[in-house]
């Protein structure tokens, strides 16, 4: 699994809706890779508080410093659409 295919199954993976088979390959790809393994910690965090929440989804501006953060590691590879 390359860090690109990792992002793509990040939002499924802290969700919880990934099949095992899928779960085991992150894994693995964050135990050898530091990069995705902060990428994750932090992801499934703000996830959490963002449940913890009061008020369902995020606040736009809250979602708008997260997708900042997220998109640049995303350039490049897009999946089409
Ligand atoms: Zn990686």
């Amino acid at each position: 699994m390359t860090c690109e295919e990792l992002y793509q199954l990040l939002h499924d993976y802290v969700g919880g809706a990934l099949v095992v088979e899928s779960r085991t390959t992150v894994e693995v790809h964050i135990n050898g890779c530091d990069h995705c393994g902060v990428l994750v910690h932090s992801y499934s965090h703000t996830v959490r508080v963002a449940r913890a929440l009061p008020k369902c989804g995020l606040p736009p501006a809250f979602e708008a410093r997260l997708r900042a953060v997220i998109e640049p590691e995303l350039k490049g590879d897009k999946p089409a659409g």
